[in-house]
């Protein structure tokens, strides 16, 4: 074999993948068709959950991104109308939990520091951006041609090439899914007050609107609604659109100033009915992609690579040929996880983007009990921290 492992997509959770998977000793080829470095359509941030931050450390990507990590420092849920916010908001504060559930990053700045790791490892061969021309999977290995004519040779091949995956499509596994009718626009700004670390989700009719806080005083939005209300938000000035925003969130953070581009992201629930094949296991988007109400997509792809890691390496630990080794492993670790995630994720959105008012009601009245709760509230922490379930090993190092 040439390499341990060929991963197809460079993305957050493919650079990932590459650093858990080469810290259990494994060597990696990282391919994408566009060079990680160059990919300048992302103006997203993440909330990073606690325990996919520790990975991050033990990977040694944390360090480099230290000083852009935001803490959320409390968390703030409201249902609301347009100049109608819930008096009755759902108010998470990290003082009550010990340490924060969560941190904020912009993803071009973890792309960054995951590269610059990726570069600095004798055993990662990135090869961008390239096309893959074709690949065969048998029980003897997995191989890819390359457009620039190189043959690799791998014991497993995994597919991080996002929710479009054409290893996914080849290797004949379905997806059920569903698209949303919102799209997401996605911004940043600057504003003249602190947001002292606070994210707020509040949810309006056509959908959430979640302000996550971003260090040197900036803020991400991400903004969910109707297509056509997204569409409508993206054709009107920046004034305009400041003004709309203003409508819907107040002035408490006083002046505002867009400082990155209004981008749109279609929005859809697609789950994959199996993550593995032949020498083949699908990570990230490729295996599932979800609605970003939770703020979980990212760390569910984080979770799936360090799983793979922990699998190859009980591989490696006894002689056993990894792409070889039992895959089901992996797949019943994961699968059923996201799964839950993807469910939730529906779920809520589905209860909180309407405008019934029976509901409404409904769900006023629950943040407020949920908010009067301890043990609901530490429930709804730990999830979001990522505590919860089976952890691999690269998450639960402290
Ligand atoms: C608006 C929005 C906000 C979000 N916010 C959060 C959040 O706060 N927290 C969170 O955890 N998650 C969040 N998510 C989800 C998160 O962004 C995604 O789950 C994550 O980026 C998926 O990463 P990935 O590497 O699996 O896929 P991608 O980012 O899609 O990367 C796929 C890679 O594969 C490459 N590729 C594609 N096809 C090929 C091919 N044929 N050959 C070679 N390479 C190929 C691409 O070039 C790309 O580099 C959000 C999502 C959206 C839409």
């Amino acid at each position: 074999m040439d390499y341990d492992v060929i991963i197809v997509g460079a993305g957050l959770v493919g650079l990932t993948a590459a650093l858990a998977c080469c810290h259990k000793g494994a060597s990696i080829a990282l391919i994408d068709v566009v060079h990680p470095a160059n990919s300048k359509t992302d103006n997203r941030a993440s909330a990073i959950a606690a325990t996919s931050l520790r990975m991050l450390k033990v990977l040694g990507v944390a360090e480099t991104i230290k000083t852009e990590l935001q803490p959320i420092t409390d968390m703030l849920i409201a249902d609301g109308g347009v100049g109608d916010v819930s008096p009755l908001t759902l108010h998470f504060d990290s003082q009550d939990f010990g340490k924060p559930s969560g941190y904020m990053v912009e993803n071009d700045v973890l792309r960054r520091a995951l590269l610059n790791s990726v570069n600095g490892h004798k055993k990662i061969t990135l090869i961008a951006p390239v096309e893959v021309l074709s690949v065969k999977r048998s029980s003897a290995a997995a191989q890819v041609e390359l457009a620039d004519g190189k043959i690799l040779k791998a014991s497993l091949l995994v597919a991080a090439d996002g929710r479009h995956s054409s290893q996914r499509i080849s290797a004949g596994i379905e997806v059920s899914s569903r698209q949303y009718a919102q799209k997401a626009l996605v911004t940043t700004f600057s504003h003249a007050l602190p947001h002292d670390g606070v994210a707020h989700q509040i949810f309006f009719p056509g959908g959430p609107l979640a302000l996550l806080p971003l260090t040197q005083n900036r803020m991400s939005i991400v903004w969910s609604d109707k297509a056509a209300a997204i569409d409508a938000a993206l054709a009107i000035d920046e004034t305009a659109f400041i003004a709309e925003l203003r409508r819907r969130i107040g002035n408490f953070l006083g002046d505002i100033t867009l400082t990155a581009p209004r981008l749109t992201y279609p929005l859809s629930l697609q789950m994959a009915e199996r993550y593995t094949d032949t020498r083949l296991a699908l990570i990230g988007d490729a295996a599932h992609a979800i609605h970003p109400i939770a703020g979980q997509g990212l760390n569910m792809g984080l979770r799936d690579a360090a799983a793979l890691a922990d699998v190859i390496a009980a591989a490696r630990s006894v002689g056993l040929d990894i792409g070889g080794a039992d895959l089901g492993e992996y797949e019943a670790w994961r699968n059923f996880d996201n799964q839950m995630l993807g469910m939730s994720t529906d779920i809520l959105n589905g209860l909180f983007s309407n405008n019934i008012m029976p509901l409404r009601h409904a769900r006023r009245l629950g943040l407020a009990a949920i908010n009067q709760s301890d043990l609901a509230k530490s429930f709804f922490m730990t999830e979001a921290s990522g505590q919860s379930g089976d952890l691999p090993s690269l998450l639960r190092v402290v």
